[in-house]
């Protein structure tokens, strides 16, 4: 274990399953009493040293987090907002109609699945209709190896997400530790799901912390934080003490 000063520290959080808890559809998430508030708290302390890194469209982060805007990368960094209450910087439409409409024909086929268009980038959600996994990958691949090979398939809970090649949490997050305000600070990164882990590894790479949520992906036996309660809770102790202790 290590104590280290709060104050030195850089915060990288992600969303859905790591401060808000999972529910059946991504519209139905919110935050819950108190979370926003120490997320306040906590940009005061970090003096500003704290972003968002989320699959989620940044103006989405910003419903859910309301009133607050803060840094963040949006669509696993396809979309930047460098400072706290700056402009988004949005990554350019590349989509051809006929993956949209080929993407349509596979949500026609099965209605329990959701897509969500992201300008550079969809997700692709089958919480209600989990036993289609393997059928929507299948045809996801096929999809994407026919219309866009420069786009490639990431994985989440219960979601497929089509992102341009090599865009990851990871690469934003080294993106957003040139940025003054997180400069000589000790990155730790809070995710929950698999392309989380690319930020977790490049925390730690960076001589910070890579914190798991256990959900889903994560066991519990592996994890740092039992779910996005501990996480909230652990904030609200971080935003108020001099030092934390990490593993
Ligand atoms: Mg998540």
């Amino acid at each position: 274990m290590h104590e280290i000063c709060a104050d030195s520290c850089a915060l990288f959080l992600d969303v859905d399953g790591t401060l808000v808890d999972i529910q059946p559809t991504p519209n139905d998430v919110f935050a819950a009493d108190g979370l926003v508030s120490t997320l306040q708290d906590l940009m005061v302390r970090l003096n500003g040293a704290l972003a968002i890194v989320s699959g989620r469209r940044i103006e989405e982060i910003d419903r859910i987090l309301s009133p607050i805007h803060p840094i963040a990368a949006g669509v696993h960094g396809v979309e930047m907002r460098r400072a706290e209450n700056g402009t988004i910087e949005t990554g350019e439409p590349t989509f051809s109609h006929s993956l949209l409409r080929a993407l349509q024909n596979l949500k026609d086929a099965s209605p329990g699945i959701v897509i969500e268009t992201k300008y550079a980038a969809v997700s692709v959600h089958y919480r209600q209709a989990p036993e289609m996994r393997a059928w929507l990958e299948d045809n996801l691949r096929r999809l994407i190896s026919a219309h866009h090979q420069d786009m490639e398939l990431g994985q989440g809970r219960m979601v497929f997400e089509i992102i341009p090649r090599g865009t990851s949490k990871g690469r934003a997050v080294r993106d957003l530790m040139r940025l003054p305000l997180f400069a000589e600070r000790i990155p730790i990164m809070i995710g929950d799901d698999s392309p989380d882990l690319s930020a977790v590894h490049t925390a730690t790479e960076m001589g910070g912390y890579g914190l798991t949520v256990a959900g889903e992906f994560f066991a519990k036996e592996v994890s740092y934080f039992n779910g996005p309660a501990h996480v909230r809770s652990w904030l609200r102790d971080f935003s108020r003490q001099s030092h934390v202790i990490l593993p």
